[in-house]
């Protein structure tokens, strides 16, 4: 692979992390996930910490290796080869990790980052509500203060970890006269403070990652737990959002890559009609756009990564690349199986759990829709505000350009739309 778009430390850690997939995780532990016979992968963990690859960017002192987050990217597509659970073990830590390094007390990260990264603890995130995930600042949540604690009411749903994590990172309302997205307070909340967990969802895919339905009712939640400051969620949240998005664009580009290795091995030994199926270029030809897409779609990833290394808000980027690499990687998986044909279809080759799982991607961590909504956001924004700060007038901009095509339109409408 002519990987110009990493330097060598990074071509390194992702190496590296692709020797631990391919040597260090048993086949064994994914189809127990994947049957239910396994309901979190501990032991999957405690592999990766040993290696010392769970929060790749983090300080050193806190279990890290203060690596960028190309780098994390580059290893996020390696795990991402095993299936989305899997990889969300493996991102949790990042992603939960990012609010308690950036917006933690020095006691926040001793108790939680350093054993998050040690394997120790496992963490978890509750955003969603039964009452939707997508309009996240309406949350039902409550944390009201009484003296030195938080009572926190309510309930969160397919958290992953539901079952399995020690503690989870949960938002709560605590200002019931601010606008929402001045409303919200993020807590450290400790599965033995009383969580509950309600309901463990059946999955079409992404199985053993101890999604479930997480419930709190009346939970003290001491005050050195609440991560920033108070009703400052929104600024967890947005944080928080660059590692949760970012890897869940990085997974699905190698489970589409994956797919799309065990298509071309099969399209080369296949025959129909007297020759290979590769020869047919209705096949060949989903090898050569998919693999296009999954190209571009680590161009996105990396494109994003290497922003928010510079610490500039990256939101669009972020967003482009989740929207971009969860389609390529959905695609890339289901051309992979109408290669294959009908054996694609059975579990003899892992492209249908691939398949099953990588559906989810378009849906999670904000669903793409809300991603496609952010995007227009920001590209109105900086198309718009560049205007006003340039004082410039669009509609001016070429004088008389309207009325002239206006003119020219109601001419003769047919020489225009031939009939
Ligand atoms: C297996 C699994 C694991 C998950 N893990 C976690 C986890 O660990 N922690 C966590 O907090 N959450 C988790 N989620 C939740 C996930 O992030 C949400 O499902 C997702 O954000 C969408 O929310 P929703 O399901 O409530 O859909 P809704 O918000 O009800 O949306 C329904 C549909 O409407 C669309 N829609 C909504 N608003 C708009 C709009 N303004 N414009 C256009 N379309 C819109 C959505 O895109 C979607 O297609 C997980 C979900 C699953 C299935």
């Amino acid at each position: 692979m002519f990987d110009v778009l990493l330097n060598e430390d990074e071509r390194s850690i992702r190496d590296e992390v692709r020797r631990f997939v391919r040597d260090k995780v048993e086949r064994e532990l994914i189809l127990a996930m994947d049957s239910k016979s396994k309901e979190y992968p501990y032991e999957f963990i405690k592999a990766a910490a040993k290696e010392n690859l769970l929060g790749l960017r983090f300080p050193n002192e806190y279990g890290g290796r203060n690596l960028g987050w190309v780098s994390e990217m580059a290893a996020l597509e390696e795990v991402g080869v095993l299936g989305i659970a899997l990889g969300c073990a493996f991102s949790l830590p990042s992603i939960v990790g990012e609010a308690i390094n950036k917006f933690g007390t020095l006691e926040q990260k001793k108790e939680y980052l350093l054993p998050t990264l040690q394997g120790k603890k496992i963490c978890g995130e509750g955003l969603t509500e039964p009452r939707g995930g997508s309009d996240f600042f309406g949350t039902n949540t409550t944390a009201i203060k009484q003296g030195d604690t938080f009572v926190v009411n309510g309930e969160k749903r397919f958290v992953a970890g539901g079952i399995g994590a020690d503690y989870f990172l949960v938002y709560a309302k605590t200002n019931f006269v601010a606008l929402p997205h001045e409303s919200l307070s993020a807590f450290l909340i400790d599965r033995d403070m009383g969580v509950k967990v309600e309901e463990e969802y059946e999955l079409m895919g992404c199985r053993g990652m101890g999604a479930a339905r997480i419930v709190m009712k009346d939970l003290e939640v001491p005050e050195s737990n609440l991560v920033g400051k108070i009703d400052d969620g929104n600024s967890i949240f947005n944080t928080m959002m660059v590692p949760e998005r970012l890897t869940s664009a990085a997974g699905p580009i190698g489970m589409g890559r994956a797919a799309i290795e065990i298509a071309v091995r099969y399209a080369d030994k296949r025959e129909a009609f007297g020759r290979t199926i590769k020869k047919y270029e209705a096949i060949s030809f989903k090898v050569a756009d998919c693999t296009t897409k999954l190209d571009a779609a680590r161009g996105l990833v990396y494109r994003a990564a290497k922003k928010a290394d510079t610490g500039d808000w990256c939101r669009k980027e972020v967003s482009q690349a989740k929207v971009f690499a969860t389609e390529a990687g959905f695609t890339a998986v289901h051309e992979a199986m109408q290669i294959l044909g009908g054996i694609g279809y059975t579990d003899v080759y892992p492209i249908e759990r691939l398949y099953r799982d990588a559906r989810l991607a378009t849906i999670w961590t904000g669903s793409n829709e809300v991603q496609r909504l952010i995007i227009q956001n920001e590209v109105f924004r900086e198309i718009l505000s560049e205007d006003r700060s340039l004082k410039r007038d669009v509609e001016l901009d070429t004088p008389g350009a309207h009325k002239a095509e206006e003119k020219v339109y109601s001419e003769d409408p047919k020489k225009y739309y031939p009939t």
